[in-house]
This record gives C-alpha cells, sequence and structure tokens, in this order.
C-alpha cells in the first residue's frame, strides 16, 4: 500500500474470547425506553426508531481490570451518562427479516453514549444535526463484548448505571420500545450491516451530567461490567 501516511489500525473491543473485535460502525439508537423520552420532553407513543453514528474510535475498552478514565470534553457543561444494551453484529445482512436478527448478532456488552447534552439539545431544538453533541471522542467506554457462542441472547435482564455508587439508571432490556431485533430489521433497511457493526441501543430514564473526578459502573444483569472514571478537562 503506498498511503499518504500509516493509516491507523481499527479499534477493538476485548471480548470473552482470546480474540478482540474489530469495529466497522457504530449506530445508536435514539430515545428508546419511554421514561427517557418523557425526560427528554418527547412523547414516547412509538415513533419509528431513529438513528445517529459515531466513529468507532469513540469506543473504549471499559472492563473493571483495565481502569480506564477518560477525560472531560471540551466545550460542554452538562456531560452526561448513558447506560445502554450494545450489540455486536457478526453476520452481514441487509433488509434483514425480524425472524432472522438474532442470527446476524454475534455478541453483547454493557456500554455508555457519553453526551454533551447542552450542544445535543441546542442542535434538536434548532433541527441541527447532533454530531458535536454525540460523537464525542472516548464517549462509548464499552465493557468486555460477551460472545453469543456460550453467552445466548439478551432479551430480558436489568441494566443499572451508578455515579459513586448511587444509583442513577435502573431499569430492564424489556422495556425497550423497540426490541433488539426490530432494532436491527429497520436499521439493515437504510444500512447492509456488516460484521463489526456496533449497535447503542438506546438508554433507560435517569441520564445525568458528571464531573470529573466521578466514577461510573454499568451493569446488565449476566454480561461483563463496565467502570470509567472522568478524568480532567481534555488538552489536547
Ligand atoms: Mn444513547
Amino acid at each position: 500500500m503506498n498511503t499518504w501516511f500509516a493509516p491507523e489500525a481499527p479499534t477493538c473491543l476485548k471480548t470473552t474470547s482470546d480474540r478482540d473485535f474489530p469495529i466497522s460502525r457504530v449506530f445508536c439508537v435514539g430515545r428508546n425506553y419511554a421514561a427517557h423520552a418523557r425526560e427528554m420532553g418527547k412523547d414516547p407513543d412509538r415513533e419509528p426508531p431513529f438513528y445517529f453514528t459515531k466513529w468507532p474510535e469513540t469506543v473504549r475498552n471499559a472492563d473493571p481490570a483495565d481502569a480506564l478514565t477518560i477525560p472531560y470534553p471540551p466545550e460542554t457543561a452538562n456531560y452526561h451518562h448513558e447506560a445502554e444494551l450494545v450489540v455486536a453484529v457478526g453476520t452481514p445482512g441487509f433488509r434483514i427479516p425480524q425472524a432472522d436478527a438474532l442470527a446476524h448478532i454475534c455478541g453483547y456488552a454493557v456500554g455508555l453514549d457519553m453526551t454533551r447534552r447542552d450542544r445535543q439539545l441546542e442542535a434538536r431544538d434548532k433541527g441541527r444535526p447532533w454530531d458535536v453533541g454525540k460523537n464525542v471522542a472516548d464517549s462509548c467506554p464499552t465493557g468486555r463484548l460477551q460472545m453469543v457462542e456460550g453467552g445466548g441472547h439478551v432479551e430480558t435482564a436489568r441494566i443499572s448505571l451508578s455515579v459513586n455508587g448511587e444509583v442513577r439508571q435502573d431499569a430492564d432490556i424489556a422495556d425497550l420500545i423497540w426490541s433488539v431485533p426490530e432494532i436491527i430489521a429497520d436499521l439493515s433497511k437504510y444500512y447492509a450491516l456488516r460484521p463489526g457493526d456496533l449497535i447503542y441501543t438506546g438508554t433507560p430514564a435517569g441520564v445525568g451530567p458528571v464531573v470529573s473526578g466521578d466514577e461510573i459502573t454499568c451493569t446488565i444483569d449476566g454480561l461483563p461490567p463496565l467502570t470509567v472514571r472522568i478524568g480532567p478537562p481534555f488538552d489536547g
């Protein structure tokens, strides 16, 4: 290859197997729990699912053994946690029937969709793209990917998030407005899904701000947990 500079190696997620998972693309689902839609001032009446994307390098391994620290990002005064079930695509597919959706999933993880809430709401209310609110460096700390082989699928499980030991988000995956198979069927109408794609399936109610020094822990029953500390402000 004759390139202007050496391309970066792909960002990888650690897994419960001895092989890492190279990330292709990151899709996120907006407002997928009714109580969270209401806390954001929206009607949760099963509007069609909608999506935004993040760069793969926003994902960081947040296995508790790694003691991950992420910086507090620039240009926000309201950096919010969003605990989410993350789905990893292992088999390609376009216009995937809902009944076949689970066969395209190779793993599940606990993930965060950290958000510059001030910037996101400003963009939302002006009808502008959400990129600077959502596609933030280091904003997707994610636990170890539990492979379906051995771990099975996640349909009902408690999801919870604590900041410095205080529970802020506590719900069940079964409360998703759009289930994982419904999301895969819908998203794959727009994009041919491929191995390496991650889908962050939306956050339950209880989102809120963090500050430097906070420690976030996040769990989904049956999946490896996630721990991340918020470090000093980003300084390049
Ligand atoms: Mn989210």
